[in-house]
C-alpha cells in the first residue's frame, strides 16, 4: 500500500510511495529525486554504483512531475528533507510528464497570474497554492458546523432567475427556452421568501453571478457567498451572528490548518469579540479628513474611501446606519429616522466582506421603497405575495467566500483565493 509522503519514517524500514518528481539532482556518483505528494516531501536517492539496472535505467528516462512508485528501504540522513530518505529499490514511471512544463512548479517565484490560471492543475501542485484551498475547505465546514449547531437548515435556491434580485444591469442573460432568464445575483428574495414559510433560520453557501465590467483584485464575475436568514431577529442580533461565524472560522484555521498556515507563512490572528462599529455619517468624516476626497453624506464608500477608513480601525468593524436611498429597498428603515436604515457592513480593513440588513417585512412599506428606488412591483410579483400572508420579521447577512479567504490570508488578488476564477477576460479553465 502506498504510504503518504509525510508518513514515511526511518522506523518503517520499507516504504512503497507514489507522487510527482519535484525536483531532479544529478550529483556524478549519486542521484537525487525529491518526490511530492499534497502532505510533504521525500528524497529518493539512488546510488548509481549499487543501484539495480531497472531503476537506472527508469530514473535516467523520468523528467519532472512525471508521476512514479518508488519501493525501497527508509533511512535517516541528515541533509534530506525531513531527516530522511528512501533508497530505490524499484522506480516505476505511472505518468511521464511532457517537456518543457507549461509552468515550473518548484520555481520559488510564482509565474505571472494569467500563466498560472491557464494552467491551473499545475499551479495547485505548489504547496502554497494547495494550501490556499486546504484552508478554504476548512473555512467551508467551519462555517456550516456552525450554522448546524446553531440549527439553521441547509438551503440550496436556484440560480437562474426571472428577475434581478435589486433592479439594475449586473445580470448575465441566459438563453432559456422561449423566456428571458438571468443568473441570480444574490439568493436575498429566495432566502426572504424562507422566512415567510417558517424556516427561522436558513444558510446557503453558494455561488452568485454579477455582469459587473471592472476587473479589480477584489471582484469576480462569479463569487461564492455564505448567505444566512433568520427570523424573530434585528439587524444588531445578525451583527453579532455575522461576528460569531468569522470568529468561528478563524479560530477552525488555527486550529486545524496548522501546516498549511506555515506553508503560507501567514501571521494568523483570530480577531477578537465585540467588533467596533461605527456609523456611516461617522465612516463618511473619517474618510474625508483622511483622503481630501470631496466626500457628500449620501454617497457610497470608494475604494479609497474604505482604505482609509480601514487602516484606521485596523480590524474588523461594522458601518452601520446607511442612507436608506444608498441600500437596497429590502433594508429596514428606522421608524423615527427613515432617511437611515437598520443596513450595515462588515469590514476587514482591506474591504468590505459582507452587507447585511434588518429586512422590510410590511407589505406595503415594501411595495413602496421598491417603487422610490424606481423599480417596479409587478416585476417583483413572486416575491411581494408571500408578505401578504404572515411574513415574520427578520434580518440576516451575505459574506464572500472569496473575499474572507483572501483577506484571512493576505492574498494580494481574489483570483488566489478561486480555483478557477471568472472575470472580464476569463472563462477558461
Ligand atoms: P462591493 O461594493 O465591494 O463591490 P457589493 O456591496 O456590491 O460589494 P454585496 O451585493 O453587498 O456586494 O454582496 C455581499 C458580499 O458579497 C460583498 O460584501 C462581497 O464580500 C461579496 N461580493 C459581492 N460582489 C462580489 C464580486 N463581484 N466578487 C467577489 N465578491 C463579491
Ligand atoms: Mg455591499
Amino acid at each position: 500500500m502506498r504510504i503518504p509522503l509525510k508518513e514515511v519514517t526511518p522506523e518503517l524500514q520499507s516504504a512503497e510511495v507514489i507522487g510527482w518528481i519535484h525536483e531532479i539532482r544529478n550529483l556524478g556518483g549519486l542521484s537525487f529525486f525529491i518526490l511530492r505528494d499534497r502532505t510533504g516531501f521525500l528524497q529518493a536517492t539512488i546510488i548509481k554504483k549499487k543501484a539495480p539496472e531497472a531503476v537506472l535505467e527508469a530514473a535516467k528516462d523520468v523528467s519532472r512531475e512525471s508521476v512514479v512508485k518508488i519501493v525501497g528501504t527508509v533511512k535517516e540522513s541528515d541533509k534530506a528533507p525531513g531527516g530522511r530518505e528512501i533508497i530505490p529499490e524499484q522506480f516505476e514511471i505511472i505518468s511521464k510528464a511532457e517537456t518543457p512544463l507549461p509552468l515550473d512548479v518548484s520555481e520559488k517565484v510564482l509565474a505571472e497570474v494569467d500563466t498560472r490560471l491557464d494552467n491551473r492543475y499545475l499551479d495547485a501542485r505548489r504547496p502554497k497554492v494547495s494550501a490556499v484551498f486546504q484552508v478554504r475547505s476548512a473555512v467551508t465546514r467551519a462555517v456550516s458546523e456552525y450554522f448546524y449547531k446553531e440549527g439553521y437548515i441547509n438551503i440550496t435556491t436556484s440560480k437562474i432567475v426571472a428577475a434581478a434580485t435589486e433592479g439594475g444591469t449586473e445580470l448575465f442573460p441566459i438563453a432559456y427556452f422561449e423566456k428571458e432568464a438571468f443568473l441570480n445575483q444574490s439568493p436575498q428574495l429566495y432566502k426572504q421568501m424562507m422566512m415567510a414559510a417558517g424556516f427561522e433560520k436558513v444558510f446557503e453557501i453558494g455561488p452568485i453571478f454579477r455582469a459587473e465590467e471592472h476587473n479589480t483584485t477584489r471582484h469576480l464575475n462569479e463569487a461564492t457567498s455564505i448567505d444566512a436568514e433568520i427570523s424573530f431577529a434585528d439587524h444588531n442580533d445578525v451583527m453579532k451572528i455575522l461576528e460569531d461565524v468569522i470568529i468561528a472560522a478563524y479560530e477552525y484555521v488555527d486550529k486545524n490548518c496548522t501546516d498549511a498556515i506555515e506553508t503560507l507563512g501567514v501571521d494568523l490572528k483570530v480577531p477578537g469579540k465585540n467588533f467596533p462599529k461605527i456609523t456611516y455619517a461617522e465612516a463618511i468624516d473619517m474618510a474625508a479628513v483622511s483622503t481630501n476626497e470631496d466626500i457628500k453624506y449620501g454617497d457610497d464608500l470608494s475604494t479609497s474611501a474604505e482604505r482609509a477608513i480601514g487602516e484606521e480601525m485596523g480590524e474588523h468593524y461594522f458601518i452601520t446606519d446607511w442612507p436608506t436611498s444608498i441600500k437596497p429597498y429590502y433594508a429596514m428603515p428606522y421608524e423615527d429616522d427613515p432617511k437611515i436604515c437598520k443596513a450595515f457592513d462588515m469590514m476587514h480593513p482591506r474591504m468590505e466582506l459582507s452587507s447585511g440588513a434588518q429586512r422590510i417585512h410590511q407589505y406595503d412599506l415594501l411595495v413602496e421603497q421598491i417603487k422610490q428606488k424606481g423599480l417596479s412591483p409587478e416585476s417583483f410579483e413572486f416575491y411581494l405575495k408571500p408578505f401578504r400572508y404572515g411574513m415574520p420579521p427578520h434580518a440576516g447577512w451575505g459574506v464572500g467566500m472569496d473575499r474572507l479567504i483572501m483577506t484571512m490570508l493576505d492574498l494580494p488578488n481574489i483570483r488566489e483565493a478561486v480555483l478557477f476564477p471568472r472575470d472580464r477576460h476569463r472563462v477558461t479553465p
